[in-house]
């Protein structure tokens, strides 16, 4: 580990220093709160020892504004002190202390009190890893791979505000495979799943901007959002995504049309006074005038 050790006196700072390192720590030294701070921000720290009686900004007020860098992130820091009143003890932990040590220290008192700090931090960091990669699993799509619905809904959320802040442009596409009951009904639910999975990688693989995002929006059913984008351009990219999936050739005997599988798409432009929803209904609605129109096309307004 990295501990990051605040003490002021020359003295106990190498004392403490020689116990960390002699259980395979490195220890990083700070004579003041300013320097621990800095050191804070530069460095990946792992462990803090803490005085409290420093020259300048005492070891509460360092700790406070430790915790207030870390915004989701946890590190264990432990008091050094030699005020060893319960007071001490209660304010240590109140401004973001894991637990406190009586000076002068006892060397296996602290070698220990490391050990077991470096555990909870070990499971803190398991627990963090685990729970970035759940918050990706929730947001897509097990079978397609592509974002999910709660995924683009995140996505939409945070684009619709910029484009209302900064006045830019948004689109969005909603896509529909067109006679996929037929295609389950007749090929089957696990061919009719690999058809999902084609026409999904598909149309990923046409979505060349970083910023646009390609989602399973439903069963069958797909929407693409794309930020700084006019109408223009949208109608642009849905009809590449036709034509890819076109592209694909997959045999669909029983379409309506054609007799590989497509897609209709509906697209719309984010306008004044709209509402998130407005815009989705827009597109959807424009998406049923593609079936309507015979499928196998884009719709939307100008
Ligand atoms: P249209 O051209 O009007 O879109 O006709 P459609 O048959 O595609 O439309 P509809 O919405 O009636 O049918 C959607 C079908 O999609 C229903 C279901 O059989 C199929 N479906 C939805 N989700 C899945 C899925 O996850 N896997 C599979 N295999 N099929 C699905
Ligand atoms: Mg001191
Ligand atoms: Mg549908
Ligand atoms: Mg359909």
């Amino acid at each position: 580990m990295n501990v990051l050790l605040v003490e002021d006196s020359k003295a106990i700072r190498h004392l403490v220093a020689a116990y960390v390192e002699e259980v395979g720590h490195k220890v990083l030294m700070a004579e003041t709160g300013e320097i621990a701070l800095e050191l804070f921000d530069q460095e990946h720290i792992d462990l803090v020892l803490m005085d409290i009686e420093l020259p300048g900004i005492d070891g509460f007020e360092v700790t406070r504004r430790m915790r207030a860098r870390l915004a989701n992130e946890w590190l264990p820091i432990v008091f050094l002190s030699s005020n060893s009143s319960d007071q001490h003890f209660v304010k240590g932990i109140k401004a973001g202390g894991d637990a406190y040590l009586a000076k002068p220290v006892n060397g296996p008192v602290l070698q220990s009190m490391v050990q077991a700090m470096g555990r909870i931090a070990s499971i803190q960091e398991q627990l963090q890893k685990v729970n970035e990669e759940l918050s990706r699993l929730a947001h897509v799509d097990a079978l397609t791979e592509l974002t999910n619905r709660r995924g683009f809904i995140m996505n939409y959320g945070r684009e619709w505000g910029r484009a209302s802040r900064e006045g830019s442009t948004l689109s969005v596409v909603m896509i529909d495979i067109d006679s996929f009951k037929a295609y389950n009904d007749n090929y089957g639910h696990v061919d009719g799943d690999d058809c999902l999975r084609r026409v999904a990688q598909a149309m990923g693989s046409c979505i060349l901007r970083p910023a646009d995002v390609v989602a399973r929006y439903g069963g069958e059913e797909f929407i693409v959002l794309l930020p700084n984008t006019s109408i223009e351009g949208a109608m642009l990219v849905a009809e590449r995504l036709r034509k890819v999936v076109n592209d694909e050739a997959i045999p669909h005997a029983h379409a309506l049309v054609g007799n590989t599988v497509s897609v209709s798409l509906g697209v719309a432009e984010k306008t004044e006074g709209q509402t998130p929803d407005g815009l989705l209904e827009a597109a959807d609605k424009n998406l049923y005038k593609a079936k309507e129109g015979g499928r196998n096309q884009v719709c939307g307004t100008f």
